[in-house]
């Protein structure tokens, strides 16, 4: 359901239809390639993203996986980055942990069409290893327009990379999930990543808690 006129805008410019607004005095031409992330529109950022060489990981990717689900949501999903059939079909989270995620999303009434959901890193990093430090810096600003633009009410931060580098400490996952962080203006919640979950399926009693605190995160947000 569209909510808001931040949400209405953001589904007619994902859908590229124009939004015509009044104003005073016509603006100077806009080159995508001159602006920094934290000023690109959705179409501008998708653009930049998909050409991106700001680290090694453009060399041995398929594709950039860019994002997927709702512009203006209420939900916004952060992985950690794209794995081998996520760089085959350009989205991020449909192996095998993806299919857990949408269950879980499920479970409080999301889905990737009203969620958005995005990694830290674009691009996949070779054997699926861990994010190294300029990689994940040189991607940063592009996961910071996208927050920017999405404006969700509640980050759900899944597994350990994603949670350590969008709350920048090393603290383990067992202790940063069951409580609620902030990201800026931002409420954040941690819990365990989804392939975690299918090694260790004890945990997902604690992942269900991490939801319902999400949950009523997000409600008290007005979500
Ligand atoms: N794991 C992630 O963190 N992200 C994906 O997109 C896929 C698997």
């Amino acid at each position: 359901m569209i909510q808001s006129e931040h949400q209405r805008r953001a589904y007619l410019e994902a859908l590229g239809i124009d939004v015509w607004l009044p104003r005073a005095e016509p603006e100077p031409e806009v080159i995508a390639a001159d602006l920094q992330p934290v000023a690109m529109d959705w179409s501008a950022l998708r653009e930049t993203v998909s050409q991106c060489t700001r680290c090694r990981l453009h060399e041995s990717r398929t594709q950039t996986v860019f994002g997927v689900g709702n512009p203006a949501a209420n939900w916004m999903i952060i992985g950690e980055a794209p794995g081998a059939e996520e760089d085959r079909r350009g989205e991020p989270f449909v192996g095998r942990a993806g299919k857990l995620l949408d269950e879980m999303l499920r479970a409080v009434g999301q889905n990737r069409e009203t969620a958005f959901i995005a990694n830290i890193l674009k691009c996949r990093p070779p054997n699926n290893r861990d994010p190294k430090p300029d990689e994940s810096s040189e991607c940063r600003g592009y996961l910071e327009r996208q927050i920017g633009l999405v404006q969700p009410r509640i980050i759900l931060a899944v597994g350990r990379i994603a949670a350590q580098l969008l709350l920048e400490t090393d603290s383990p996952v067992g202790r940063l999930r069951g409580r609620r962080h902030q990201l800026g203006d931002t409420p954040l919640v941690v819990t365990y990543h989804p392939a975690y979950l299918l090694r260790s399926p004890v945990q997902k009693r604690k992942a269900w808690d991490d939801l319902c605190l999400a949950s009523r995160v997000a409600a008290e947000t007005g979500a």
